[in-house]
C-alpha cells in the first residue's frame, strides 16, 4: 500500500491536537512526524466554536492553546520544524460579531474560517436524506455554500477551510461528480475569496473520506486561479497521528497544476510566501 503521508514538503497548514475535542494527538507527535518526514513547517489550528452547545464551545482558553503551541514552537524550532499558532474558527453568520471581537483581542499567526455541520444542520445525520429529497443541487448546497460565501466576504479569515466539505454529508445522495458538473455553484464563493484577498485552502482530508477528492477539487482550484486568486494553502486537517500530512502531495499537485508557485501563510497584511519547491526543513527566509 502506498504511503499517503507526504514527505519533503514545506508546509502542512491544518492540524488538530488534543486541544480540539475531536483529536487525541499531542502536539509533539505532529512535530516529531514533521521532523521525520521533512515537513518544514506546520500550523496548529485547533477548533474554536462560538455557538453554545457545539463541540469546541469554551472547550479551551486562548491562553492555554497559545502556551502549548508557543512552547512547542520553542522546543522544535531549533530542530528545524517551524510551528505556527493558528486556529480554525467555525463561521456562522449569527456569530460574526463574536468572531470579530475574538480576533480583535487575540493574535494568531494564521486564522482559518470554516463552515461545519452540527446537529441542527439540515445535513446532519438522518436528516440529510429528507433534506435532499425533491430538491435541486443548487437548493441542496445553498445552506452550506451561502454560509461559505459569507465567510469569504467577511474578510475575517486568512483562509477558508474545506470550502465544499458538504460533499461529505450529502454523499451518496449527491456525488462529487454532480458537484463537478455544476462549477457555476462555486463562482460566488471564489469571487468572494478574490475580492477579499482570502486564501483558498486545499484540504486533503476529503481523500480519506467518502468524497475521495480534496475540498475543493483540482478543477475548482484552477478556476480560482483563473479568476485572479492569489493566495492558496494546503492542509491535511489531521485529527489522528496517522493522518499527518496525509494526501498532502495531491494537494500540492493541484496547486501547481493551477499555476501557483507559492503557498501563503499568515495574515493578509502580513503574508509569507512559501515556494512550493522550497527546501524542506530550511530554517530562515525561504525563496520562491
Ligand atoms: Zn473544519
Ligand atoms: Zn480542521
Amino acid at each position: 500500500m502506498i504511503d499517503r503521508q507526504a514527505r519533503d514538503l514545506p508546509l502542512d497548514a491544518h492540524l488538530h491536537t488534543n486541544l480540539s475535542p475531536d483529536s487525541d494527538v499531542p502536539i509533539d507527535v505532529f512535530a516529531e512526524q514533521a521532523l521525520e518526514r521533512g515537513i518544514g513547517e506546520i500550523a496548529i489550528t485547533d477548533h474554536v466554536d462560538f455557538e453554545p452547545g457545539t463541540p469546541a464551545y469554551a472547550a479551551t482558553t486562548f491562553a492555554q492553546r497559545e502556551r502549548v503551541v508557543r512552547e512547542a514552537a520553542e522546543r522544535w524550532g531549533p530542530r528545524g520544524v517551524v510551528i505556527r499558532f493558528g486556529v480554525e474558527l467555525t463561521y456562522d453568520r449569527r456569530y460574526e460579531a463574536d468572531l470579530r471581537e475574538h480576533l480583535h483581542h487575540h493574535a494568531y499567526d494564521f486564522v482559518i474560517g470554516s463552515v461545519h455541520v452540527y446537529r441542527t444542520s439540515p445535513y446532519a445525520g438522518e436528516r440529510v436524506a429528507a433534506f435532499v429529497a425533491g430538491r435541486s443541487l443548487p437548493e441542496i448546497v445553498a445552506p452550506y455554500f451561502d454560509e461559505v460565501e459569507a465567510a469569504a466576504r467577511s474578510g475575517l479569515f486568512d483562509a477558508i477551510g474545506h470550502l465544499d466539505f458538504v460533499k461529505r454529508y450529502v454523499h451518496p445522495h449527491v456525488t462529487p461528480a454532480a458537484f463537478a458538473a455544476a462549477p457555476e455553484l462555486y463562482e460566488p464563493i471564489l469571487r468572494a475569496l478574490v475580492d477579499s484577498g482570502t486564501a483558498l485552502e486545499v484540504n486533503t482530508s476529503g481523500l480519506r473520506q467518502v468524497a475521495d477528492e480534496t475540498y475543493p477539487s483540482a478543477a475548482v482550484v484552477a478556476r480560482f486561479r483563473e479568476l485572479g486568486g492569489e493566495r492558496v494553502t494546503v492542509g491535511s486537517d489531521a485529527h489522528r497521528a496517522t493522518s499527518f500530512a496525509w494526501g498532502l502531495a495531491d494537494g500540492y499537485d493541484h496547486v501547481r497544476a493551477a499555476g501557483f508557485n507559492a503557498l501563503t501563510i499568515g495574515h493578509t497584511d502580513h503574508t509569507e510566501r512559501i515556494g512550493l519547491d522550497a527546501e524542506p526543513n530550511a530554517v530562515g527566509p525561504r525563496s520562491l
